[in-house]
């Protein structure tokens, strides 16, 4: 598991250097281009295009499952080139029909059976559009299980003095967080918060009330004894806050009955999570179940912990969704 943690991490590390190169751009722009989206399509087919181009170059029969493919970039060359563009300020060498093979290998199915990678290329695409908080997500299934998580947080602290934070782990050898620019520290191990009342945890949620019932998780937090305002922010940036103690509790509640979670939103944070000691299942106390293909069908919401804590938030869930 060494030498995928290794090739993960340098993946997520050049992709991550596209997608602040396009935020920044993005920020400085007038309000205008703001409401365009374009810039995160750009972002999202550099990094899967970058991500899935060195992930096969060292490990050519794993195949991906990733969050876009190549249709929609054949169809519009202005797009393919301003992609072209962003990709070689950072990796010069890669021709545009490698790129698009490279992002349409994320088209694999997924299923119970052996190995393969998924990606989210731009977790929380809302949260980088408005300048705020997203991720690279890669993680590596192995039969229906996560063994290796790589998140990958541009904007989220390293330290006081350091932005960018890349969050690690593989199955047993528990998790890491590594500043985004390796010189500046060496990796410090991660572990979840000990509280020591359920009232003095904080909980996380989506910055998007469309992705998390924001109205239920205010009465769980009122049952649990919780007064501190809800840590909102976006992408799987929660589980990396849960994993280091910078919140003990995230809730992701069902917003509309049909939604099937995908499974590059969770299984990199998932196995971040369980590595730094923390607890996941979703709101039936089940635990997510990654051996179905490219949806969490089996499951419906996601509640994480720090484990301590696990049994009561869940009842306290159970409680108000009346389930
Ligand atoms: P977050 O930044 O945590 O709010 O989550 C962003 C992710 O929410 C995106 O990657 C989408 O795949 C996912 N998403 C979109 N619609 C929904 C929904 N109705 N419920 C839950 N998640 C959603
Ligand atoms: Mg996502």
């Amino acid at each position: 598991m060494k030498q995928e943690q290794e090739v993960a991490v340098r993946a997520v590390r050049l992709a991550a250097q596209v997608c602040i190169a396009v935020q920044n751009r993005l920020v400085t722009s007038d309000s205008i281009a703001k409401k365009d989206k374009s810039p995160v399509t750009i972002a999202d087919f550099a990094s899967q295009a970058m991500v899935s181009h060195l992930l096969s170059s060292a490990f050519p029969h794993i195949p991906l499952v990733g969050e876009e493919d190549a249709s929609t970039l054949r169809e519009n060359t202005d797009l393919a080139a301003k992609m072209m563009a962003a990709i070689h300020d950072v990796l010069p060498q890669l021709d545009q029909q490698t790129a698009l093979q490279a992002i349409d290998r994320g088209t694999h199915e997924g299923g119970p059976q052996g190995r393969h990678w998924t990606l989210d290329p731009i977790d929380g695409t809302k949260g980088f559009l408005r300048g705020d908080q997203y991720a690279i997500a890669l993680a590596l299934i192995e039969d229906g299980e996560v063994v290796l998580g790589v998140l990958g947080c541009p904007n989220l602290d390293f330290d006081a003095a350091n932005k960018g934070a890349i969050f690690v782990a593989s199955k047993g050898q528990g998790a890491q967080v590594l500043p985004l620019d390796e010189a500046v520290a060496p990796p410090q191990d991660i572990s979840v918060a000990k509280v020591e009342d359920i009232s003095m945890a904080r909980f996380c949620e989506s910055v998007e009330a469309a992705h998390s019932s924001h109205s239920d998780a205010a009465k769980i937090a009122q049952i649990l004894g919780i007064t501190a305002p809800p840590y909102r922010i976006d992408s799987q940036c929660k589980y990396a806050a849960v994993s280091r103690g910078d919140a003990a509790i995230y809730l992701r509640l069902p917003t509309r009955p049909g939604y099937v979670e995908r499974i590059w939103d969770h299984a990199a944070g998932v196995c971040v999570i369980q590595e730094a000691g923390g607890r996941v299942s979703d709101i039936y106390g089940n635990k997510l179940d990654f051996s179905i293909g490219r949806g969490l069908d089996k499951n419906k919401g996601v509640i994480v912990t720090n484990g301590q804590f696990h049994q009561q938030v869940l009842a306290a869930v159970q409680q108000v969704l009346g389930i």
